[in-house]
């Protein structure tokens, strides 16, 4: 099976990342040659008529297609091996998830994206692996868990991790962890460390530089960007760690479809004006929610009081577009504001150019330590007054219930 992908054009690491965005995973330039990668309809490859086939084979292996997304989100990551797209960001955490040998113990944020959470703890339930849960941003608590030192306060026996999960900032706490803290004490124990990076994008934050062995994406979200994609990805610059995760995806199958592949390389090109301006609009958002009397609380690392500011500051390039803000009045205050507001639309996922916004406990598996008033708000690219002036209108409902 290939791993690399001549065809397309790659660029040194010295162009920055607003040029990557746009450059990476073009077509060779010839005369008449296409500016776009053209999307490939075909679920075999002539082969050779020999007993090994050419180098694609077969639709589940390989799609002309991915590659230039594969090559890009490597770029991007700063990795030395093409990037692996998935069918979802989920089936990118399965085959991340099946790196932990059996009987592994797992370390995982409390407060990961919850569907890797009950991924993690269906394994742990059929005896596949070990769960520890932490507080990430509890850098000394993560390292005993790591190590086993914790007297298995955290879930399991005293055994080191053979794998840390990274999240950071958290979906949907804001929670910022150290990541090159907690990668080193990982690598020092053995374990692999696996970063989602869906947060922040690798325009914000680049974990490979940190430490860690793979980053994980839901392309779903802000590399995509449009809300009409659903897919994942895994970067590693780790040959073995990369044969593994190929072989998973070649024999589990959870492949992406070639249009969602182009779709995404597509909303690419715009990440970097995409990011720039949610990222401007959500700090500004962020400031002026403080100072709202029908809000208790703004989690957002960009604000200079949250106790992920200066860890934030440290790591990332800005802040992200995420915030999370808790409604005074509890979950019925926090839901009359969703189900007043006229321009935010009420919906799941996040990282499109469209602003959303979902009350997070309506979900059955949301951890219980998520507040129940929480709203995480997922902004985007619209014009930052009209955003306020609809926040602004909706709190007012919602205090004149
Ligand atoms: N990671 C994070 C941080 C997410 O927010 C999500 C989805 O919401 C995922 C992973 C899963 O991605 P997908 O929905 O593409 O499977």
């Amino acid at each position: 099976m290939r791993l690399e992908s001549p065809s397309h054009t790659s660029h040194a690491a010295d162009l920055a990342p607003d040029t990557v965005v746009v450059a990476a995973g073009r077509p060779e330039r010839g005369h008449d040659a296409p500016v776009n990668p053209p999307i490939v309809l075909s679920s075999t490859y002539v082969g050779t008529g020999q007993v090994v086939d050419g180098d694609r084979a077969y639709g589940r292996y390989s799609n002309p297609t991915w590659d230039p997304l594969e090559e890009a989100l490597s770029e991007l990551e700063g990795a030395s091996l093409p990037g692996l797209i998935f069918g979802s960001g989920l089936a990118a955490a399965s085959a991340a998830l099946s790196l932990v040998p059996a009987g592994g113990v797992l370390v995982m944020p409390k407060h990961s994206y919850q569907g890797a959470l009950v991924m993690a703890s269906e394994l742990e339930a059929r005896g596949l692996l070990t769960l520890r849960t932490v507080d990430i941003a509890d850098t000394e608590a993560v390292i005993a868990a790591i190590n086993g030192d914790d007297g298995g306060a955290a879930g399991g026996a005293s055994v080191p991790a053979s794998m840390l999960w990274l999240e950071s900032p958290t979906n949907p706490m804001l929670e910022v962890a150290d990541l090159r803290a907690l990668s080193v004490a990982a690598s020092a124990a053995g374990a692999v460390v696996v970063t989602d990076n869906t947060f922040s994008t690798p325009l914000v934050q680049k974990p490979l530089e940190l430490g860690s062995d793979v980053v994980l994406h839901s392309v779903t979200k802000y590399l995509a960007g449009h809300s009409d994609v659903v897919l994942g990805a895994l970067v590693t610059s780790n040959a073995q760690l990369r044969a593994e995760l190929l072989h998973h995806r070649s024999i589990h199958g959870a492949i992406a479809g070639p249009f969602e592949a182009w779709l995404a390389l597509r909303g690419l090109r715009t990440l970097a004006l995409r990011v720039e301006r949610s990222q401007a609009t959500a700090a500004e958002l962020a400031q002026r929610l403080l100072n709202h009397s029908q809000i208790d609380a703004v989690r957002f690392p960009g604000l200079e009081q949250d106790p992920g500011h200066r860890r934030a500051k440290a790591q990332m390039r800005g802040f992200g577009s995420i915030l999370a803000v808790e409604v005074r009045g509890g979950a019925a205050a926090a839901d009359a504001v969703v189900q007043a507001l006229r321009l935010w639309t009420p919906a799941t996922s996040l990282g499109g150019v469209e602003s959303l916004i979902e009350r997070r406990r309506r979900h059955e598996n949301e951890p219980a330590s998520v507040p129940e008033n929480l709203l995480r708000l997922s902004v985007g690219i619209e014009n930052a007054e009209d955003l306020w002036a609809d926040l602004l209108q909706a709190l007012a409902v919602s205090a004149t219930r």
